[in-house]
């Protein structure tokens, strides 16, 4: 494997492996999501002066007043948004709101069939856009536009994972969730923010699930 992708000392593959075994002692149990982030390299989304930390189970920042998602949260989200699917089944079509780095997407990329993801701030998504080319991800779609919209051409979707918080969700990103969908997604104000799992359910009607107290960046409109 390349190089940059390998790592070294806090960066080596030794660092990951101790950032999983934490994760399974925190709760995580699915196998494939614990293996997805033994694989991706978390360091390579990160700056070089912050990248010893890389595998610390922490946020750091990326630039633009935005943050890396806490890893515990990247796989804590990831496994709340599947935990539904029947045995041996994936997810085909998921929609992230909020690249940033593009570190959940990448996530996504190996447990899902195809992601679909929106971000706001042109300059990180073109960042992110490069790490999925040098990874050699080929199902990953991105829109630079005001996620608050959702990517109406493109759904319904079996999954939507949101990675900003707004102060309430947004209908359409209820419109676009498929019947027997998830929308996991971080709500409130900074200080009180709740993670809900929402599922729509056959008569359309939606079920919400309130997860943990989480932090996120807020979700913003417009594009930067
Ligand atoms: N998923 C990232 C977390 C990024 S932080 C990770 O893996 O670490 C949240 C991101 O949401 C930021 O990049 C921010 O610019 C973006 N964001 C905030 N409001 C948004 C909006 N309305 N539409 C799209 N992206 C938004």
């Amino acid at each position: 494997m390349n190089k940059r992708f390998t790592g070294i000392g806090m960066t080596s593959q030794r660092a990951r492996d101790r950032l999983v075994e934490k994760l399974r002692a925190m709760g995580i149990r699915d196998e494939g999501i614990l293996d997805a982030m033994r694989r991706v390299p978390r360091h390579i989304f990160i700056d070089e002066a912050l990248s010893s930390r890389a595998y610390e189970n922490t946020a750091l920042p990326i630039g633009y007043g935005q943050t890396i998602s806490q890893p515990y949260i990247v796989a804590r989200m990831t496994e709340a948004l599947m935990q539904e699917l029947p045995p041996g089944q994936t997810m085909k079509r998921v929609l992230e709101i909020g690249t940033g780095c593009g570190y959940q997407t990448v996530i996504l990329a190996g447990l899902a069939e195809r992601i679909y993801t929106v971000e706001r701030i042109s300059a990180l998504l073109d960042r992110a856009r490069e790490h999925f080319h040098s990874l050699g991800l080929r199902n990953i779609r991105t829109k630079y536009a005001d996620g608050n919209l959702g990517w109406p051409e493109q759904g319904p979707f079996d999954g939507i994972l949101v990675t900003a918080a707004p102060i309430g969700v947004p209908q359409q990103l209820l419109d676009q969730l498929a019947v027997g969908g998830r929308l996991l997604i971080p709500v409130g104000r900074s200080g009180e923010q709740k993670l809900l799992a929402i599922t729509r359910k056959a008569d359309d009607s939606y079920e919400e699930t309130p997860l943990d107290m989480v932090s996120f960046v807020p979700m913003l409109e417009g594009l930067v």
